[in-house]
C-alpha cells in the first residue's frame, strides 16, 4: 500500500527511528529494496529524482511500486526526489506519488520560501506530504571545502521561520553531509541539528549524503530527531560493483539475469544494513 510520507514519519517521530529513503530507477533496484523492508517488517521510502522517474517510465513508475508493495504487504511511500519547480511537483501529485520534495536550497530563500509554500497548499489539499530543503546540500567534491563555509549550513532560526510559513511535513538540512562518495570523513554539526530540532517543535528532518557517514554519526543524528536518510550512492555503487566484478571473473556467463540477481542481492543486503542502523526493522 502506497501511503503519505508523513505518516511514516510521524510513526518514525514516536519510535524515534529514523527511514531509509532509497532511490530507485528500474526494477533491479526497485525490488531488492522493497525485498529488504518486507524481509525486516520495517517501512521504507522509495524515492526517485526527475531523471530517475524518466528513465523507470513517467506512467509506469507509481503502477509498478504499487502493485509489487500490494503483493508483498508492503506500507510505502513513494517520494519525489530533488524536485526543481512547481510543475514537476504536480506532475507527481497527478501520477500518485504519496510525497514530493522541492528544493529551492539554491534560490534566494524568500524564492524558496513562496514556492515551497505554494507546493505545501497543492499536496495537502489532496493528503500528499511535501519535504523542503533549506540549507545547501554539497556534491561530496564540494564537501572537502564545507567545514569553514557556515554560511551554507542550515541556519536554525531561518529552518523554524521556513517550517512556519510554509508548513512542510519535513525538513532538508545542510549539517555537513554531502551527495556521492566522501573524500574524508564527514563531521555532522550536530549543535546545529538539535537547535533546528527544537526551534521547529520537533519538526522531522532529513539527512541526504547517507552513504558513507559513519555508523555512530548516523546513530546520533537519529537520536537527536533526523528521521529520514537519503540512500542512492550505495545502491547504485554496489549494483554496479557486484555486476561487474562478476562478469570480470565470468566472462563467459552471458545470463543477464543470472548477474542481475547477484547484485540485486548485494543491494538488499546494503539496505538491511541501513534498515537495521536507522532502527526501523519490525516497525510495521
Ligand atoms: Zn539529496
Amino acid at each position: 500500500m502506497l501511503v503519505p510520507m508523513h505518516e511514516l514519519l510521524k510513526d518514525a517521530e514516536k519510535g524515534k527511528y529514523a527511514i531509509p529513503a532509497c532511490n530507485f530507477c528500474n526494477l533491479e533496484t526497485m525490488y531488492p529494496i522493497l525485498e529488504a523492508a518486507k524481509e525486516l517488517h520495517a517501512p521504507i521510502i522509495l524515492q526517485a529524482a526527475a531523471s530517475e522517474i524518466y528513465y523507470f517510465g513517467e506512467d509506469l513508475m507509481t503502477g509498478c511500486v504499487k502493485a509489487v508493495a500490494d503483493r508483498m504487504g508492503l506500507t510505502v511511500a513513494l517520494h519525489l526526489d530533488h524536485g526543481r519547480d512547481y510543475e514537476e511537483a504536480i506532475k507527481c501529485l497527478r501520477r500518485g506519488f504519496t510525497s514530493v520534495m522541492f528544493d529551492g536550497s539554491e534560490l534566494p530563500y524568500e524564492k524558496n520560501l513562496a514556492i515551497t509554500r505554494n507546493i505545501v497548499q497543492a499536496a495537502h489539499a489532496v493528503g500528499i506530504s511535501v519535504e523542503g530543503e533549506l540549507g545547501k546540500i554539497m556534491g561530496a567534491e564540494d564537501a572537502a571545502f564545507l567545514e569553514s563555509e557556515e554560511d551554507e549550513l542550515t541556519d536554525p532560526e531561518g529552518a523554524a521561520v521556513f517550517a512556519r510559513e510554509t508548513g512542510v511535513d519535513a525538513l532538508a538540512i545542510a549539517i555537513g553531509t554531502a551527495h556521492g562518495f566522501y573524500k574524508k570523513e564527514p563531521k555532522l554539526d550536530f549543535d546545529r541539528l538539535q537547535k533546528v530540532r527544537e526551534l521547529t517543535h520537533h519538526l522531522p528532518i532529513v539527512l541526504h549524503g547517507g552513504t558513507g557517514i559513519p555508523e555512530e554519526s548516523v546513530k546520533k543524528a537519529v537520536a537527536l530527531g533526523i528521521r529520514k536518510i537519503n540512500f542512492s550512492t550505495i545502491i547504485r555503487a554496489d549494483f554496479i560493483e557486484t555486476f561487474r566484478s562478476f562478469s570480470t571473473e565470468n566472462p563467459e556467463e552471458y545470463g543477464l539475469m543470472t548477474i542481475s540477481q547477484i547484485a540485486m542481492r548485494k543491494v538488499k543486503e546494503a539496505i538491511v544494513h541501513c534498515i537495521e542502523l536507522l532502527g526501523c526493522n519490525g516497525k510495521t
